[in-house]
C-alpha cells in the first residue's frame, strides 16, 4: 500500500477527477432529495375529518344548514326591495297620471264641460292601479317584515350553534396537531430508515476502501448522504433535540479524530515510519534505538545523529559494501540480512533489495518495530 507509487496524473486530470466527485456528490445528494421528497408525500391527518370525528354531527350540520338558510332569507329580501322599488315606480306613474287627469277635471269644470266617458273611465283606471299598488307594496312590506323576523331568529341560532361549534373544535384542533406530529415523525422515521443504513454502508465501504483507487467516490456518496440525513433531522426534529444529536455527534467526530492522532502518534503510519527508517540508515543509525550501525569500514568509529556528517571522508582502502548480515547489539533488531531472493546483504528496513530490486511487504517492515514495542528512534 504505501509502497505502491500513486501517480497523481496531470494536473488536468486531477482537476476533472476532483469536478466529477464534486459532480457525483450533488447529483447523489439530488437523487436522495428525491427519495426524500416522495417520502415526505405521504397523505397527513385531514382537519375536516378529524372535526367530523370528533365533533357532534348535528353541530356540524347545522352549521351548514344554518348558513345555506340565512343566505336563502337575505337574497328573498333582496329580492322583495327590488320588487317594491318597482311597485313604487309603477305608483308614481298612476298618481302621476291620476293627478293631470283630475286637473284636466277641473279646467273642464272652470269651462263646465262636462267630462268625457273616456277621461272618467281613465281616471277610474288609474286610481284602481294606483291602490292595487299600494296594496300589493303593503303585502310585501308584510313578508320583508316576516322574513326579517325569520332571519333574527336563524342568526340567533347561528350564534348558538357557533358558540358550541368553538367550545367542541378547541379539544378537536388539539387532537389534529397531535396527528400532525405523529404523522411528522413517522415521516422522519421513514426517512431515516432510509437514509441512516445508507449512510452506515458507505461509511463502512468508505472505511474500508479509504486507502484505495475508489476512496474519493465514497467519500462523496458519504458526504451527499450525511448532509441530506442532517437536513431532514433539522427538518423533522424539533430545534432542542437537533441542538442535541448536532452537539453529540460532533464530540464523537472529534473524540474519533483525537484517537487517530494518539494512535498515530503512538503506532505511526507505515509510510512515517519508513521515512523514519530511511533518514536512520542514511546516518549509520539503528532506525529502532538511534544505536550507531557499526559495520564494515565504521566499525571502530563513533558518531551521533549530530556529528554523523563529519564521517564523509571514509578510511582509503577498504571495502565500501560490507557483505555480513548486521543484528542491532542494542535492540536486537536484524537491520540487514540476506535477500531471500539474490542471497546479498539487504537493508531489513527498507523496501526494495539494493541488489535485485524484490520487494518486501511494508507490514512486515513495520511489524518489526510493533514486535519490539519500541517507538521511532530515541
Ligand atoms: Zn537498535
Ligand atoms: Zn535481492
Amino acid at each position: 500500500m504505501t509502497t505502491a507509487r500513486r501517480h497523481s496524473g496531470p494536473w488536468i486530470h486531477r482537476v476533472l477527477v476532483m469536478a466529477g466527485t464534486l459532480l457525483l456528490g450533488l447529483l447523489f445528494y439530488w437523487l436522495l432529495g428525491f427519495v426524500v421528497k416522495d417520502i415526505g408525500t405521504l397523505r397527513g391527518p385531514d382537519r375536516r375529518a378529524v372535526e367530523q370525528e370528533l365533533i357532534e354531527a348535528e353541530l356540524l350540520a347545522n352549521e351548514r344548514q344554518l348558513a345555506i338558510e340565512i343566505e336563502d332569507g337575505q337574497r328573498s329580501i333582496t329580492d322583495l326591495k327590488k320588487q317594491q322599488a318597482v311597485l313604487r315606480d309603477s305608483a308614481d306613474n298612476s298618481e302621476k297620471t291620476m293627478n293631470r287627469l283630475l286637473e284636466l277635471q277641473k279646467l273642464n269644470l272652470q269651462k263646465e264641460v262636462a267630462p268625457s266617458e273616456v277621461e272618467q273611465r281613465a281616471l277610474g283606471e288609474s286610481q284602481q292601479l294606483f291602490l292595487a299598488n299600494q296594496r300589493q307594496y303593503q303585502t310585501i312590506n308584510q313578508e320583508v317584515a316576516a322574513l326579517t323576523d325569520r332571519l333574527r331568529e336563524l342568526e340567533g341560532r347561528q350564534r348558538e350553534n357557533n358558540r358550541q361549534l368553538q367550545a367542541a373544535r378547541v379539544p378537536a384542533a388539539r387532537e389534529y396537531e397531535d396527528r400532525a406530529r405523529r404523522h411528522q415523525w413517522k415521516l422522519a422515521a421513514f426517512k431515516l430508515a432510509v437514509l441512516v443504513p445508507l449512510l452506515g454502508a458507505v461509511v463502512f465501504l468508505a472505511l474500508r476502501w479509504r486507502g484505495s483507487l475508489y476512496a474519493p467516490l465514497l467519500f462523496a456518496l458519504g458526504l451527499a448522504t450525511l448532509a441530506k440525513v442532517l437536513l431532514v433531522m433539522h427538518e423533522h426534529f424539533p430545534r432542542v433535540y437537533f441542538k442535541y444529536i448536532l452537539i453529540v455527534a460532533s464530540l464523537a467526530l472529534v473524540v474519533r479524530v483525537l484517537v487517530y492522532l494518539l494512535r498515530m502518534v503512538a503506532y505511526p503510519r507505515p509510510d512515517w515510519l519508513l521515512k523514519q527508517y530511511r533518514e536512520a540508515y542514511e546516518r549509520f543509525l539503528c532506525p529502532i534505538c538511534a544505536y550507531p550501525i557499526r559495520r564494515g569500514p565504521l566499525r571502530y568509529l563513533f558518531w551521533t545523529r549530530r556529528t554523523v556528517k563529519r564521517l564523509r571522508h571514509l578510511p582509503e582502502g577498504q571495502p565500501a559494501e560490507p557483505e555480513a548480515p548486521y543484528v542491532c547489539p542494542m535492540c536486537g533488531t536484524a537491520l540487514f540480512e540476506p535477500c531471500p531472493e539474490c542471497q546479498a546483504v539487504r537493508h531489513a528496513l527498507l523496501p526494495s533489495c539494493s541488489r535485485c530490486g524484490a520487494q518486501k511487504p511494508a507490514v512486515q517492515l513495520v511489524g518489526v518495530n510493533g514486535a519490539n514495542g519500541t517507538g521511532g528512534d530515541a
